[in-house]
């Protein structure tokens, strides 16, 4: 069998290839893959012991300043991404894919493993809701969902959320909640039915971090480390991704940078570029999956086209993060040894949006305090004192809509290779959510408005539709098996292909559906 070709190694590549490993077949996998170059420390143990015994500048900040670099150039990043040791996941991306914008401020990725590197590996599987608009159903990604919880391992429950989240089938025992979650989650416990008739659903998430050893990977410690370097509990696609090029189950070349492709009956030709010298190289196989990253992939289809006018729908989940205070636990000594990520999940039914919205409570125990410094009213010193004492007592929300919620961006290629994206700003009315503040002050948790944040677009990082799939694909959509209107081999495996983008982190939907479509293109 002709071989086939991936592009791309991130969490939709590597679920291509783990699908098509599990067929017998060896793809070819072309990436950039920019890999961890070890740019800052590694904490052993937990953050809070390493900061009394450690000058932490290294792993804050950085010998360039990384940690600080919003500050510096002025701008709103995504915290995680400008840790030290994070700072492979995003490197070159502005000169290898240069993007001209107007209000939508896209995070790309030229790292083996791709964003999936710095998640938060909140893996939901999409239900038959989520997939409305979509040419398939929940029960066409069931075996795939299947397969890559046991691949993963993911901790979870069987609760009020299940119905949102899906199977629990292979579930590992949920992590430890911290203090402040438990005593929201008891709290919740007590006032279900009533939360329930406000549209307020409360339950664990599904997270990709182990709670119990699993192939040789040690469960979660509770060190607080995730903001800051890769662990070895929280799941990243290279964990898959180095178990098949060990296994000889996948041919992979990094290094490479894909440009376009050129299609004959018999197969598909990638045109790439070695990333150091500029040479070219080509790659002939019988199908092409692209899993490059919904940005990634639309540069690719259009540039293959020559088109440098189509201008394509974008979208992204407007979203808004809102800190709470628990009354009740200010004055506590701060929580150490938790998860310092998603804690709780909640589904918000808003009847003031129209919409179903997906939120998650997230522990502060593990990014820098400077993170929330600027965002209170106060003088610099007197904020301080305020975060110290509020500190222990916080969780911060953030909180998805619907991709729908706002017009979608619109992408297009220009001569040279410049993409451009013309979004519009987080329109999501602060105004509206007054019925979840006051149902979640019922569970002790209390907020200010003018302290809710609205992160630009672009900064939910999950990116979707531009080449949606549809029963009866036009130009620039694909059939329901991925395959892109017009080309006899060419798949797509990532978000680019979501006809919809439901209230949800979406990155395991995403993987089941690349497993779905490789296991199509492999049949030819
Ligand atoms: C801080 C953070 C937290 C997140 N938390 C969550 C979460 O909890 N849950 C969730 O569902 N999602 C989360 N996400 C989003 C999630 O990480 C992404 O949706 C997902 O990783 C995207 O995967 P992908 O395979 O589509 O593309 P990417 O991860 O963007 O990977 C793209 C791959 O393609 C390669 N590539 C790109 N262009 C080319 C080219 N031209 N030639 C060769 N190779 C190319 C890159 O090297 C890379 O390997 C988070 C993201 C971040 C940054």
């Amino acid at each position: 069998m002709p071989d086939i070709i991936i592009v791309g190694s991130g969490a939709a590549g590597t679920a291509a290839a783990l699908a098509l490993a599990r067929l017998g077949i060896r793809p070819i996998m072309l990436d950039v893959g920019h890999s961890d170059p070890g740019a800052g420390p590694k904490v052993e143990g937990n953050l809070y012991d390493y900061r009394k015994q450690h000058d932490t500048f290294d792993l804050f900040i950085g010998a360039g300043f990384q940690g600080v670099s919003d500050v510096l150039k002025d701008e709103v990043g995504v915290a995680k991404l400008n840790a030290p040791n994070m700072a492979f996941i995003t490197q070159d991306a502005e000169t290898l894919s240069p993007v001209e914008t107007i209000d939508f401020d896209p995070i790309q990725s030229f790292a083996r493993g791709g964003l999936g590197n710095g998640w938060g590996a909140g893996l939901y599987r999409f239900t038959d809701d989520d997939l409305a608009g979509f040419p398939l159903h929940a029960a066409d990604l069931a075996p795939h969902f299947d397969v890559l919880t046991g691949e993963i391992g993911i901790s979870g429950a069987d609760d009020d959320l299940a119905p949102y989240f899906g199977a629990t089938a292979g579930l590992l025992p949920p992590l430890k909640l911290s203090h402040n979650a438990e005593k929201v989650y008891a709290g919740y416990r007590r006032k279900r039915e009533t939360l329930a008739r406000r549209g307020l659903v409360l339950g664990r998430p599904r997270l990709g971090v182990l709670s119990v050893a699993k192939d040789g990977r040690a469960p979660c410690d509770y060190s607080n480390t995730e903001f800051w370097q890769e662990a070895p509990y929280l799941y990243t696609p290279p964990v898959t991704l180095k178990r098949l090029i060990a296994a000889g189950k996948v041919d992979y070349r990094p290094g490479l940078l894909v440009q376009s492709w050129t299609e004959t009956a018999e197969g598909v030709t990638v045109h790439a570029s070695d990333i150091r010298t500029g040479q070219p190289a080509a790659f002939t196989g019988g199908a092409l999956l692209l899993a490059a990253g919904a940005i990634g992939t639309t540069k690719i289809v259009l540039a293959s086209q020559r088109d440098y006018e189509t201008a394509l729908p974008l979208l992204e989940n407007p979203a808004v993060q809102i800190p709470f205070v628990l009354p009740t636990s200010i004055g506590r000594a701060l929580d150490t040894h938790v998860f310092g990520l998603t804690q709780l999940n909640l589904i918000w039914e808003s009847d003031a949006f129209g919409c179903r919205t997906q939120g998650s409570f997230l522990e502060l125990t593990s990014p820098m305090r400077a993170e929330f410094f600027g965002r209170f009213p106060l003088s610099a010193r007197a904020n301080l004192g305020l975060l110290r004492d509020l500190l222990p007592a916080m969780l911060l929300l953030q909180l998805f809509f619907p991709g729908s919620a706002q017009p979608p961006a619109r992408l297009s290629l220009k001569e040279g290779g410049v993409l451009r994206i013309a979004g519009h700003p987080n329109t999501v009315e602060i105004n509206r959510l007054g019925g979840l503040l006051a149902a979640l002050r019922s569970l002790g948790l209390w907020t200010l408005p003018m302290l809710i944040q609205k992160p630009v677009t672009g900064h939910a990082i999950h990116y979707a539709s531009t080449l949606p799939m549809s029963e009866a694909p036009a130009r620039y959509q694909c059939d329901p098996t991925g395959k892109l209107a017009g080309a006899r081999h060419v798949y797509v495996a990532d978000s680019a292909g979501f006809s919809a983008l439901p209230a949800k982190n979406m990155s395991f939907g995403m993987m089941a559906n690349a497993m779905r479509i490789a296991t199509v293109a492999a049949q030819g």
